[in-house]
């Protein structure tokens, strides 16, 4: 791994923690500086005549010509500053002083609130004492794009606003224009030179409302979650957001604005010259910011020692946990990374294990479908699956029929990998491969524990197979998932996975085939008459129908979507299907007869939302396999 000298930004708080210890006496020079630091002086130097153009420092020159760097008095000197001027008595400039040491702020904004000077000679006298050009926000044309890529956190935080790229560098919008570490973040975040413009706080409120609604605004630290007991993950220490280094800040940032925006993963992705940030959003990736490769490897560096992975090796896929207290809400994050031509790729899900549970009523079921799910769960035994692709949204219904099911005083235990809401009442088992605890002996243990209902995470393979089906034989009701596309072939998957025919057709109660459609944004849908002949031919809806469609709007982000909601198919089995089974007939042929027998199949049910105008065609088309029949 290579080894980066300090950025500039970096050497500039050293030099500035440096210099406010020695504030007393006549101030140091580079020379001087340097040897403390164990740096050229030249280096030195470049950041102290920085610091001097930003007002952080005074420079005198010695008797032999040489320059002393001091911390700069920076109160006082806008005080005098303005007494000098003859803009404020200098009795003024006392009260405001009183004031300010009552009741904090600046000393600026007190005299402007006082009404002692007005903005514009603020601003004026502002630049003239840091050599930092002031702007008035409200008459400046600020690029929304350029804001809006930088984390609200960051902005809210440093009082800060990127107002104009100019090719490396962005112009930064700032209350406290000495802040380097609000440039420093501002920079790394956003892969650019940072060129600081000063303004009020009057101003950047201004801005907040018209850019953010302030009520969503972000708390500040991404404090540490207590450690569990037998996770065997180590205690995360996350230093505060403002004392930490750079590459902790970048990470908080990017965490909190993922958490905020309600992503469910992280992708850092290392591409040929820069590292994409992507966030899934509702089911779907988007970009969110880019870094430079190096921060980039930094910040997945940061992410695998927090999670306790070994970050010397690179290559070699890895995976690992955090668990990370986000604004009050405690989440699980699953780190896994690889090795890819360009450098460590990263995929961080995000994991909410205290996640307001959805009752079966908001699923997204229609009222019959929910009248057959609610009688199903009223089996005191037997099995029922639910089925879909990744990310449909099976683990959520899951939860939700245990919900149900727990107001009725039974033992009811879980197998899952992971566990993803904390159940109150209800005993669940994470499986760790590593500890040994896999599906099938977590289901074994599970089962010499007296249990009423189980909830098994995941049937992946032929031994939790066989002991789920034994487990509905012997008088419990067994809840599970399947990774397959239909109700039907997940009987054909059991079939495939040696579980025998007649027991398969005993046991298993229901297959509940289920996807995850965005919803249309209330606020802006609109209607559009049906117009693609391929729609009309594959949908069967008549020409010239009227459907809602996205659009967008600041509500929704843009995306003319917001949430998401289920569509399912609830096929019950029937004296038809356990012939069939029986008959090992093909996956088609078995949904052909529960069509016939009146079930709504994943299709009809996803046309009939679209019809209610709670999602489109193009969401349809997007989330389910549709043939042409
Ligand atoms: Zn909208």
């Amino acid at each position: 791994m290579k080894i980066m000298r300090p950025p500039g930004n970096l050497l500039q708080q050293r030099l500035l923690a440096l210099l406010d210890d020695h504030a007393t006496g006549d101030g140091m020079t580079a020379e001087g500086l340097a040897a403390l630091l164990s740096l050229p002086a030249p280096e030195v130097e470049v950041e102290l005549e920085t610091l001097t153009r930003l007002g952080n420092l005074t420079r005198r020159a010695g008797v032999g010509g040489e320059a002393y760097y001091s911390a700069a008095p920076r109160r006082k000197l806008l005080g005098n500053m303005l007494v000098e001027a003859g803009v404020i008595t200098e009795e003024q400039l006392q009260e405001a002083l009183v004031q300010q040491a009552q009741t904090g702020g600046r000393l600026g904004l007190i005299l402007l609130e006082r009404g002692y000077i007005s903005k514009q000679i603020l601003g004026q006298i502002l630049e003239t004492q840091r050599g930092v050009p002031y702007i008035s926000l409200p008459t400046y044309p600020i690029d929304e794009q350029l804001v809006r890529s930088l984390p609200e956190w960051v902005i809210t935080q440093h009082k800060v606003l990127p107002i104009l790229r100019e090719g490396r560098e962005v112009h930064l919008a700032m209350v406290d224009p000495t802040d380097v570490i609000a440039m420093d973040t501002v920079g790394t975040l956003l892969g650019a030179r940072i060129r600081p413009l000063l303004t009020t706080e009057r101003d950047f409120d201004w801005a907040m409302t018209k850019f953010f609604d302030v009520s969503r605004r972000v708390g500040e630290s991404l404090a540490a979650a207590p450690e569990e007991e037998d996770q065997g993950v180590g205690a995360v220490s996350v230093t505060d957001a403002i004392e930490a280094p750079p590459v902790v800040r970048v990470l908080n940032s990017i965490i909190h604005d993922a958490v905020r925006i309600g992503a469910t993963d992280i992708h850092i992705e290392p591409d040929v010259e820069e590292a994409q940030v992507r966030v899934r959003v509702d089911g779907l990736l988007y970009d969110k910011t880019t870094l430079p490769r190096g921060t980039a490897a930094a910040v997945t560096s940061r992410v695998k020692a927090l999670a306790g992975m070994d970050i010397a090796e690179r290559l070699r896929p890895q995976d690992g946990r955090i668990l990370l207290d986000v604004e009050g809400r405690e989440y699980d994050l699953r780190i896994a990374t690889v090795g890819s031509a360009f450098g460590e790729r990263a995929a961080i899900r995000l994991l909410n294990t205290q996640q307001v549970l959805l009752g079966l009523e908001r699923l997204g079921l229609f009222p019959e479908q929910e009248q057959i799910l609610t009688r199903l769960l009223a089996h005191q035994h037997g099995m029922i699956l639910v089925t879909g692709p990744t990310g449909s949204g099976k683990t959520t219904t899951l939860y939700a029929a245990i919900n149900q099911l727990n107001e009725r005083m039974r033992n009811i235990m879980t197998v899952e990998d992971p566990v993803e809401y904390r159940l109150p009442g209800i005993t669940q088992i994470p499986v760790r491969e590593k500890a040994g605890v896999t599906f099938d002996l977590g289901l074994r243990a599970i089962l010499r524990q007296d249990p009423d209902v189980i909830m098994v995470g995941e049937i992946r393979d032929p031994a939790t197979a066989a002991i789920a089906i034994n487990a509905a034989l012997t008088g419990h009701l067994v809840l599970t998932t399947l990774h397959t596309s239909t109700a039907a072939g997940a009987l054909v998957r059991l079939l495939d996975m040696g579980v025998e025919p007649y027991l398969l057709t005993s046991e298993v109660a229901a297959v509940v085939g289920q996807r995850l459609v965005r919803v249309l944004c209330t606020t802006c849908k609109r209607q559009h008459p049906l117009r693609r002949e391929t729609d009309i031919e594959l949908f069967r809806l008549p020409p010239g129908l009227m459907l809602f469609g996205p659009v967008g709007c600041p509500e929704c982000g843009t995306l003319g979507y917001r949430g998401r909601t289920g569509v399912f198919e609830i096929m019950e089995m029937t004296d038809v299907l356990r012939e069939l089974v029986l008959q090992r007939k093909p996956a088609t042929a078995i949904m052909d007869a529960a069509r016939a027998g009146g079930m709504q199949t994943l299709r009809d049910s996803a046309i009939r939302k679209v019809l209610d105008g709670v999602t489109s065609l193009d969401e349809l088309r997007r989330s389910i396999q549709v043939e042409v029949q």
